[in-house]
């Protein structure tokens, strides 16, 4: 991963649009890193205050624990410092978010665009009215500096704006057919459920990007964040709920990564697979999509490298700090 050695600094790649993480504990004298873990403590309580620190998956509008109580540690990337204990979830979990995303489609994809547009637009509402507490979250577990993080929130926050209206404009086709009594036409419909699978870099807007527009056309979600940047995932699922988003529509697991990942991919269920990530694990969802068939165009891979900034020693450090 990405966490460690040189890739820590900065990432300015194809994918990797931008995103910093702060420097490692070490750098930091013992007084800053105090005050570090006491501006923490604050952040984690006015978050859990205003509900949206949670720390289970969300099956079927339900926060629910690993079924075998496992959890797992994520951390503060510029402390070191355990921010929450998330569910550490699985094959069987993930199967039951299937379901209930399976359930929830039947009604999800009836409403007409503009009635899922209400909601989605609540939605958007109610992520830019928590811009700061989401931005802080971001901060706290991705390590970007909370101007970015905050930055994040509204480029995020708006793709869900943007399918809102969009969605209303699905327009079909007419195409001239090539027998005299046949009539061809194009109607667009959801697939069903999707899959998104998002990485660490940019923990807020890679599942509105995917989310938002899955959800205006009719499909119904099983979202698994990178296990280093779950608490985002979730609080913003909190806030999918409080915007009336129904049950089912929107749910989250996140822990062994390849187990849910397999469950995703075997599931008949499963109708579309969308990803950003690394080429390798991009290579390996591809190749598990096609045990279901799942269609070229139903699978779709945002994938690229690490990037690192390599500083070496005779560099204008001024000139590389800037182009970092
Ligand atoms: P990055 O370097 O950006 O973290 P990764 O490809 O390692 O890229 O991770 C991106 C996402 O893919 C994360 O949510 C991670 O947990 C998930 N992931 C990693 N391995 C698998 C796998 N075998 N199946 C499904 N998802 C996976």
């Amino acid at each position: 991963m990405t966490l460690s050695g040189v890739a820590r600094v900065a990432f300015v790649g194809s994918r990797r649009i931008f995103a910093s993480h702060l420097p490692s504990m070490q750098s930091y004298t013992p007084a800053f890193s105090r005050q570090m873990s006491v501006g923490m403590k604050s952040v984690t309580d006015r978050l859990r205050d205003s509900g949206l620190l949670r720390t289970q998956g969300l099956i079927g509008g339900k926060w629910i624990d690993a079924y075998d109580g496992k959890t797992l540690e994520v951390h503060n990337p510029a402390t070191g410092e355990v921010i929450a204990n998330v569910s550490c979830m699985g094959g069987k979990e993930t199967k039951d978010a299937i379901s209930s995303a399976f359930d929830a489609f039947n009604s999800w994809s009836k409403l007409t665009a503009a009635e899922r547009s209400k909601g989605l637009r609540k939605w958007y509402d109610l992520l830019m009215a928590h811009k700061e507490e989401l931005g802080q979250l971001i901060t706290l577990e991705q390590g970007k500096p909370l101007k970015e993080a905050v930055g994040e929130v509204d480029y995020g926050a708006k793709f869900i704006e943007f399918y809102a209206e969009e969605a209303k404009r699905v327009y079909g086709e007419i195409i001239p057919a090539t027998l005299p009594d046949r009539r061809l036409f194009v109607l667009k419909q959801p697939v069903g459920v999707a899959g998104a699978i998002t990485p660490w870099n940019f923990p807020l807007a890679m599942i509105t990007r995917k989310v938002g527009p899955a959800l205006a056309c009719g499909c119904t979600v099983v979202v698994k964040p990178s296990e280093f940047t779950p608490l985002t995932a979730l609080a913003a699922a909190e806030l999918a709920l409080q915007a009336g988003i129904p049950p089912g529509v929107v749910n989250v697991v996140m822990g062994n990564a390849p187990d849910i990942g397999d469950a995703l991919l075997t599931s008949p269920q499963v109708r579309k697979i969308t990803f950003t990530g690394s080429t390798a694990v991009g290579k390996k969802l591809m190749a598990g999509a096609a045990g279901t068939v799942k269609k070229v165009c139903r699978v779709s891979l945002e994938l690229g490298g690490n990037a690192p900034c390599i500083v070496f020693d005779d560099a204008d450090l001024n000139v590389a700090v800037n182009g970092a």
